[in-house]
C-alpha cells in the first residue's frame, strides 16, 4: 500500500526559493557545487558514525559521489552512498530552514528583490539551488543501517509543496534527480559537467565520478581485432582533502571554493591562513576570515566554530572549543592527530590538547588579522572592521594573554579624523601624542555625533590633543578592560581626576588658580541649589564655549554605563 503524502513548504522556504532562483540565475552552475558539497558532507557523517559501528558500511565501504546524465529523460542525477536520511530528516532538511533566527531575518525582507537578494546571500545557497536549473526535483534516500523498503522519495516542482512516498531502494545513501528545465540542457553535456566539477569541487575529499564510455571493437593496424572495452566510473576531481595538500600547489580559486564548501557562505572570503604544525601538538589548520557577517552573528544560539577532523576523518561541525568567542566569526577546518577518533564534545571541553589547539588557532587568526591591519592598502581591513570590529572588541575582556595584540587591531573614530568611520589605531594615536602627554584620551557617547559635539572635548581641542570618540554599545565594556596600552593609561575625558596641567605653561596655571578662587563662592551656591542631585560642583578648566558639563567621579560608573544598566533593567 503506497501512500503518497503532500506537505507544504515552510513560508521562509518559499521566499528563499523565489529570491534564490531570481538572484542566482546568472550563475546557475553553482547548483552542482551545492549538491556535491551535500553529498560529501553525507559521506563525512557516515564515516564518523561508522567509527563506532562499522556494520553501517554493509558491503560498500568506498565512499564516493556519482554524477550521471540521461539525455533521453533530460535528467542529471547526483548519487552518494553516504548517511542518507529518514523520513523525519527529509521533512526538516528539505522542507524547512532550520536555523535559529530565521523567522526574524525573513520578516526584515523588504520585498524589493534586488535589495533582498543581497541579504539572502547570508543564508548560503544549499539544496534549494537545484531549482535554478530543474523544474522538478526527485530525492530518493535511504538512511544507513535501515532496510531497503524503509527508503523515502521526496518530490517537488519548487512551488508551494512537495510530496513524500515510501519506496524501496537497493543501496544506502541519496540520489538527487534533477529534471532539467527546457533551456538547461547544456547540463546534459559530459564535458560541461566535468568542467564544472573541476572548477568547484576539486577539493572534495572523496571521488566525484562520472561514467566513462568504453570503446567498441575496432580494427588494429595489422588487421587484428582490438576487443571492445567496457565503460567505467572515473573520478573527475583530485579527491584529496585540500588542507592536506601542499600550500604551494593550491591556488586562490581552490581556497575560495573550499571556503564556500565549509562555510555555506556564497561570498568569497577576505583572507585565509593555512598551516601545518608539527612538534608538541600536531595539527593542520585552514582558517578563513569571511567578507560578510552572517545574519545571526549576534544570536546567542547561532552555531559557530571550526569543522573538526581527526586524521582526515570528519568528527564534527561547529566545534566552538577551538576559537575564543570574540573570534566566533572565523570559519575553517582543524585536523588534529592528537585527539582520539571517538572524541566527543564533552571530552573536548577540558583536555590539554584542546587548550593547546585553541591557543595555536587563536594566534594564527591574530597573525592573519595583524597582517591585514598592516597592509599598505587598508580596504580589506576596513571591510573586516566594519563587519566584525564590534565582535573583536570583546577580545580585551576575554583574552588576557592576547590583550595587547588585540588592542593593536582595534580601530576608533577620533578627533584626528573628521569621520564616523573607525580608522584610527592605538599605535597611530600614540605616535601623535603631545610632548608631556602620557595618557590616551577617549570619550564614550551614544552616537558619533554626540561624541563629536561633547563639551568635554573643548579643552582638548584648545590644546590640540587627540581624543578617541567611541559610540558602539560595547565600547563602555571594552574600556573597562582596556585600561592600558603601550604603557599608557587610557582615560575617559568625561570622568573626574583629569589633570592636563602637565601640558600647561606656568602662566596658564596661575590664571587657573586665580579663576578657581574667584568663582569658589559661585560653585558653593550651585551646590546648595542642586542639593542631593550632585556629588560636588567644581570650577573647571575643561570648557571653552559651554558654561557647564556633567562629570562622573573617577571611580564611579559613567553615564553611558548607567544608561546601559538601565536598558537591561538594572
Ligand atoms: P547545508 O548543507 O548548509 O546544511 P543544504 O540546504 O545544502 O544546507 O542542505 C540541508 C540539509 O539537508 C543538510 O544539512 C543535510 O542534513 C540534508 N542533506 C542534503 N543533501 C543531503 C545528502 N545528499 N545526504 C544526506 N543529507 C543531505
Ligand atoms: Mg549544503
Amino acid at each position: 500500500t503506497v501512500q503518497k503524502q503532500t506537505h507544504g513548504f515552510q513560508a521562509e522556504v518559499k521566499q528563499l526559493l523565489q529570491l534564490m532562483i531570481h538572484s542566482l540565475y546568472s550563475n546557475k552552475e553553482i547548483f552542482l557545487r551545492e549538491l556535491v558539497s551535500n553529498a560529501s558532507d553525507a559521506a563525512d557523517k557516515l564515516r564518523f558514525l561508522a567509527l563506532s559501528d562499522s556494520s553501517l558500511y554493509g558491503n560498500d565501504g568506498e565512499l564516493r559521489v556519482r554524477i550521471s546524465l540521461d539525455e533521453q529523460a533530460k535528467t542529471l542525477t547526483i548519487s552518494d552512498n553516504g548517511i542518507g536520511m529518514t523520513q523525519e530528516e527529509v521533512i526538516t532538511n528539505l522542507g524547512t530552514i532550520a536555523k535559529s533566527g530565521t523567522k526574524e531575518f525573513f520578516s526584515q525582507l523588504s520585498g524589493d528583490q534586488s535589495k533582498d537578494s543581497k541579504l539572502i546571500g547570508q543564508f548560503g545557497v544549499g539544496f534549494y539551488s537545484a531549482f535554478i536549473v530543474a523544474d522538478k526535483v526527485t530525492v530518493r534516500t535511504r538512511k544507513a543501517g535501515t532496510p531497503a523498503d524503509a527508503a523515502i522519495e521526496w518530490e517537488s516542482s519548487g512551488e508551494g509543496e512537495y510530496s513524500l512516498s515510501p519506496i524501496s531502494k537497493d543501496s544506502r545513501g541519496t540520489d538527487i534527480i534533477l529534471h532539467l528545465r527546457e533551456d538547461e540542457t547544456e547540463f546534459l553535456s559530459q564535458w560541461k559537467v566535468e568542467s564544472i566539477v573541476t572548477k568547484y569541487s576539486d577539493h572534495i575529499s572523496i571521488p566525484v565520478e562520472m561514467w566513462q564510455e568504453g570503446t567498441p571493437e575496432r580494427d588494429g593496424e595489422d588487421g587484428e581485432k582490438i576487443a571492445a572495452t567496457e565503460g567505467h566510473w572515473k573520478a573527475v576531481n583530485k579527491a584529496t582533502a585540500l588542507w592536506m595538500r601542499d600550500k604551494s600547489e593550491i591556488n586562490d580559486d581552490e581556497y575560495n571554493e573550499f571556503y564556500k564548501h565549509i562555510s555555506h557562505d556564497w561570498t568569497e572570503p577576505l583572507s585565509w591562513s593555512h598551516n601545518k604544525v608539527e612538534g608538541g601538538t600536531n595539527y593542520t589548520s585552514l582558517l578563513y576570515v569571511p567578507k560578510k557577517a552572517p545574519f545571526d552573528l549576534w544570536n546567542r544560539e547561532a552555531r559557530h566554530g571550526l569543522k573538526l577532523y581527526v586524521q582526515r576523518v570528519f568528527i564534527m561541525d561547529d566545534a566552538e572549543q577551538f576559537m575564543p568567542s570574540y573570534l566566533r566569526f572565523i570559519k575553517g577546518v582543524l585536523d588534529s592527530s592528537d585527539l582520539p577518533l571517538n572524541v566527543s564534545r564533552e571530552i573536548l571541553q577540558d583536555t590539554k590538547v584542546t587548550q593547546s589547539l585553541r591557543k595555536g588557532c587563536t594566534s594564527r587568526v591574530l597573525k592573519m588579522l595583524e597582517k591585514m591591519a598592516k597592509a599598505e592598502d587598508q580596504t580589506d581591513y576596513q571591510t573586516f572592521w566594519a563587519e566584525f570590529g564590534q565582535v573583536l572588541k570583546e577580545g580585551p575582556g576575554e583574552d588576557f594573554a592576547n590583550k595587547e595584540t588585540v588592542a593593536k587591531l582595534l580601530r576608533f573614530a577620533s578627533t584626528h579624523e573628521d569621520t564616523a568611520e573607525q580608522k584610527v589605531s592605538l599605535e597611530s594615536y600614540v605616535s601623535r601624542m603631545k610632548e608631556g602627554q602620557d595618557e590616551i584620551f577617549f570619550l564614550v557617547a551614544d552616537s558619533y555625533e554626540a561624541a563629536k559635539h561633547s563639551p568635554h572635548l573643548e579643552v582638548f581641542r584648545k590644546k590640540g590633543i587627540e581624543v578617541l570618540l567611541l559610540s558602539d554599545r560595547i565600547d563602555e565594556w571594552l574600556m573597562q578592560h582596556l585600561t592600558e596600552f603601550d604603557g599608557k593609561k587610557l582615560r575617559s575625558v568625561a570622568k573626574g581626576g583629569l589633570d592636563l596641567s602637565k601640558l600647561d605653561d606656568e602662566e596658564t596655571k596661575k590664571a587657573q588658580e586665580e579663576a578657581e578662587k574667584q568663582f569658589a563662592s559661585v560653585a558653593e551656591r550651585f551646590k546648595a541649589a542642586l542639593g542631593e542631585q550632585v556629588k560636588d560642583v567644581k570650577v573647571s578648566h575643561r570648557l571653552t564655549d559651554s558654561p557647564a558639563c556633567v562629570v562622573t567621579d573617577e571611580f564611579d560608573m559613567s553615564t553611558q554605563m548607567i544608561k546601559l544598566m538601565e536598558s537591561v533593567g538594572q
